[in-house]
């Protein structure tokens, strides 16, 4: 265990109606209540965020949002502002998912302007990164990540990026049952941490958290959170059940 307090994040994608989110987020609420040491955070669907954070007002659950685009208004059809996710009670955004990246043409230049437009307006952003399957075999991952962090994160400096958070997700441990092995995580963590010291300081670099994310489960959350470098973890299908997202907050 280490000094920065872990955050367990579920990620429920474009899963649930109103209502299934609401009932999710009532059954998580009570699951949780005894939690002290770990901060808890879901990201339900833009339509189900002013009903979820109702539920989760004064519980020791957090709401965040998927997705948000960095204009305050306008022409933007389909679009919602950083200004209009504060106005739901949003303390998290998550920022250049891989399958943003990957099925709605997220690049490193927008994911820039979204992490800009969220520290703007006082919302967390949890930038994520990763390598494909290709290019881990092809001995890529540390340059991939270079480059999505070091553009993700450009012009950005630790004045304004106090809260920032990174979520390590191999792609190909998303919603695939593959998960990186606790010491191929804890590898890519620490190339993280060192990045980020290079660019934002020491400081800075000891008190991020790096979350990893890819088939986070009930029976391997344990190990991987006993990594030095490894702060939480962002989840996405095991988030989906109350129970057995309540049992990954229960780590320990
Ligand atoms: C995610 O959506 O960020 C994720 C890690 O998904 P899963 O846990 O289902 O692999």
């Amino acid at each position: 265990m280490n000094i920065r307090r872990p955050l367990i994040a579920g990620n429920w994608k474009m899963f649930k109606t109103c209502s299934e989110a609401v009932e999710t987020a009532k059954h998580l609420v009570t699951r949780v209540d005894d939690v002290t040491d770990v901060d808890v955070m879901i990201a339900p669907a833009f339509i189900a965020l002013a009903q979820v954070a109702d539920i989760v007002k004064g519980s020791k659950v957090s709401l965040g949002a998927q997705n948000l685009f960095w204009e305050k208004e306008g022409a933007f059809t389909g679009e919602i502002s950083p200004h209009m996710i504060v106005s739901t009670g949003c303390k998290y955004v998550i920022i250049g998912h891989s399958e943003r990246r990957q099925f709605f043409e997220e690049t490193d230049e927008s994911v820039n302007k979204k992490i800009n437009a969220a520290v703007k307006n006082g919302i967390e952003p949890i930038l994520c990164v990763g390598e494909s399957e290709k290019e881990r075999e092809s001995n890529e991952t540390f340059s991939v990540l270079d480059k999505q962090i070091t553009k993700g994160l450009q012009g950005l400096f630790t004045d304004n990026l106090k809260h920032l958070t990174i979520a390590y997700e191999p792609v190909w441990a998303i919603g695939t049952g593959k998960t990186a092995t606790d010491e191929q995580a804890q590898e890519v963590h620490l190339f993280l941490r060192s990045l980020i010291e290079k660019k934002l300081g020491n400081k800075f670099a000891e008190s991020i958290k790096i979350l990893y994310g890819g088939s986070v489960k009930p029976d391997n959350i344990t190990s991987l959170m006993s990594m030095p470098d490894i702060d939480g973890a962002l989840v996405g299908g095991a988030s989906l059940d109350a129970e057995t997202f309540s049992k990954i907050v229960h780590f320990l």
